[in-house]
């Protein structure tokens, strides 16, 4: 049972964020930045961050040609211009608040893949039209074509599978550890408090608070901790709190070879509008997606691996990055994203005293510090 003390000093803040990811935390940084004498805390389930944050690509990424055409198909242009926008200026916030230095962040280049189905070629055709749409927000050109023959040295990459390489000029790269690692010191420099292995299971909203129920993960009982404001930022994991929201989970897998001598190639790639991403890190090849080959299958919060698509990637890779060259896999990791029809984040006031920002789809690295910038702003009346 808790004592008198933890009851009257341990329990009780200002406001409370649910999920340590990096929309969690850069809501808990905005508050602190906007109201320096909030008390702030962070409750996480995991040990660690246990969503997207830490296993994500660390691709510094505003949308690659065939996504941003596929978008175009779903939504109208308004609002693909507000999703780049958002993407855009939570990059930007991102590397202020943390400092390049410290996320790892470059500007190596970043390419498309263009195989020669009608689909794809059909995607160079629309570069202009596509560019002078984005013109709006970027400010610049966003993509450049190239007949991948002519640049061919410079990569490596299988010519019968890729016949044009497309270049974005506005997308960079970062380690998503280092972010992390620096978005939790910076938290914790600015007091904030985080308390991982605390999942909440229920959230009780009463006249002048809110009450957050943790179990205790050593004594057989129920932690209250409550607090004026809560934000939810459990991004894929929400539907446990909240049943009713309308968000499918999505499970990435992610691999990493050995260090392969010799390699050609640096920066960051997509192909196939997205679904599947790679980069060099180091000597290394990052290497990630295949969603898209069974997406019922990974329409799960689980972290375990699907064995169709780790057979997919690796023929990918063996096949379309790493022609020819010998290389060993050192590492697979899972991670679990958020989606739904609509590629727009939910961030919304719930109640009176409850706001959530959830479903960062495949852009939460981009948006996340703009919408903890937004999530804190209701939080705080402002
Ligand atoms: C394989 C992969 C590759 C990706 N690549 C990129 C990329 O290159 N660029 C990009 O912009 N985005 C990328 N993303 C997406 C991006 O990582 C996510 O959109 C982003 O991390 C979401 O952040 P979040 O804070 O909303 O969620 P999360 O990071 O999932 O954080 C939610 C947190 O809430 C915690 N939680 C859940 N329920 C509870 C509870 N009841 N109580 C307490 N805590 C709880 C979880 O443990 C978790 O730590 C990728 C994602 C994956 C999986």
């Amino acid at each position: 049972m808790l004592s008198f003390w933890e009851k009257q000093s341990l329990l009780h803040y200002d406001m409370i964020i649910i999920g340590g990811g990096i929309v969690g935390l850069s809501t808990a940084m905005a508050i602190k930045e906007k109201a320096p004498k909030t008390r702030v805390l962070v409750l996480e389930r995991g040990v660690l961050p246990t969503g997207a944050s830490t296993k994500n690509a660390g691709f510094a990424c505003t949308g690659s040609l065939t996504e941003i055409i596929d978008d175009l198909r779903i939504m109208k242009e308004d609002e693909l211009l507000q999703l780049v926008a958002l993407r855009q200026k939570g990059l930007q916030k991102l590397r202020k608040r943390l400092g390049d230095d410290k996320i790892g962040y470059a500007e190596n280049g970043s390419w498309e893949l263009i195989n020669n189905s009608p689909e794809q070629t059909g995607a160079i055709g629309r570069i202009d039209e596509v560019n002078e749409k984005l013109k709006s927000v970027l400010g610049e050109k966003a993509f450049e074509a190239f007949t991948y023959s002519n640049k061919k040295a410079d990569f490596g990459f299988d010519e019968n599978n890729v016949k044009y390489i497309v270049r974005n000029n506005f997308e960079g790269e970062l380690n998503s550890g280092m972010m992390m690692r620096a978005l939790i010191d910076l938290c914790l420099t600015s007091g904030i408090e985080i308390k991982t292995g605390c999942e909440v299971s229920t959230i009780e909203e009463e006249q002048n608070t809110v009450n957050v129920i943790v179990k205790h993960n050593y004594l057989n009982e129920e932690i209250s901790f409550s607090a004026s404001k809560l934000g939810v930022c459990t991004n894929a994991f929400t539907r446990q709190l909240y049943p009713e929201l309308d968000i499918k989970p999505g499970r990435g897998q992610v691999l990493i070879t050995e260090p392969i001598p010799g390699l050609r190639f640096k920066g960051i790639y997509h192909f196939d509008k997205g679904y599947y991403y790679f980069r060099r890190l180091g000597d290394s090849v990052l290497f990630g997606g295949g969603r898209n080959i069974d997406f019922a299958g990974e329409e799960t919060t689980l972290f375990e691996f699907n064995e169709k698509i780790r057979a997919d990637l690796t023929d990918k890779l063996q096949h379309i990055i790493l022609p020819g060259v010998k290389f060993k896999i050192a590492d697979w990791w899972t991670g679990i994203m958020a989606f739904a029809d609509t590629k727009f984040p939910i961030l919304k006031q719930h109640s009176n005293r409850v706001s959530l920002a959830v479903r960062m789809g495949g852009m939460g690295v981009a948006m996340g510090s703009e919408i903890g910038e937004n999530l804190a702003e209701m939080m705080l009346d402002i």
